[in-house]
């Protein structure tokens, strides 16, 4: 069995997560194309097996206990560089379709190269989340999710757009996320947002995870989100 594997499933194990050895396989193939594509360009800092399973894989995949995904449901990711945390759900969850956002074009080339490898139903868009707010994807996804790209109080601005009334903004945050909660506060219920619950983990190294589950209660008011600019000058809060 491959490092990866190995360590994935005794993380998967540790979370009661369970994996199937076709799962892991799939796994071992994201892992070899991440570390292919990442010597020619930067998709992640982080590249020793053990590593990957357990901060991008385990880290990732937090959020299939934290959230409810309906069944064929929309998931869609913002900003989510080399994948995460949309497409190991996808790896578990092979009914749902993944939106996948990025504002960097050579990263979508990676996700569009790795969804067809895994054969996932993906759209894999390159766009600013502030413009594809505007368009059709606008208030159709069951459950938006993002790691790692913004102040929840910005993200909120990027994500609460895309999710539809009654659907799920799961945002995936380090331990000590209470002040930044506090001061996005203004900013989700403007966004037409409610804060359901704080879900936190542990993953098996000790270190400590929140997923903040936040309803949308409301229609995002159509000003939302604003221009880059004026979201950078004037965040919501
Ligand atoms: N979510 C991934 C993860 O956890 O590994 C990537 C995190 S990386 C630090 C942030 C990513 O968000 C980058 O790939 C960047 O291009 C993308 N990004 C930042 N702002 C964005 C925006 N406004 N719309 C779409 N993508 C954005």
């Amino acid at each position: 069995m491959s490092e990866l594997k190995k360590a994935l499933a005794q993380a998967a194990d540790a979370l009661a997560i369970p994996l199937d050895e076709e799962q892991l396989n799939r796994f071992d193939l994201y892992y070899n194309l991440l570390v292919d594509w990442n010597s020619r360009m930067n998709l992640t800092a982080i590249t020793a097996p053990e590593e990957v399973a357990l901060k991008h894989f385990a880290d990732s995949l937090l959020l299939l206990k934290a959230a409810e995904l309906p069944q064929n449901g929309r998931l869609a990711d913002v900003g989510t560089g080399a994948g995460f945390p949309a497409v190991p759900i996808g790896i578990v969850r092979r009914d749902l379709h993944l939106v996948l956002v990025d504002s960097l074009n050579k990263r979508v080339g990676f996700l569009k190269e790795l969804c067809a490898v895994l054969k996932l139903h993906a759209d894999c868009l390159h766009g600013r989340a502030e413009d594809l707010g505007k368009t059709g994807l606008r208030e159709m996804q069951d459950v938006v999710t993002a790691r790692a790209v913004a102040h929840l109080r910005t993200l909120s601005e990027y994500c609460l757009p895309f999710v539809k009334v009654g659907g799920l903004f799961a945002a995936l945050k380090g331990p000590e996320m209470e002040e930044e909660l506090r001061e996005a506060e203004g900013a989700i219920a403007i966004l037409g947002g409610k804060l359901e619950e704080i879900c936190r983990f542990e993953l098996p190294d000790g270190s400590r995870r929140t997923i903040l589950r936040i309803r949308k209660i409301s229609q995002t008011p159509t000003k939302y989100p604003r221009t880059p600019a004026k979201i950078s000058k004037s965040p919501l809060g």
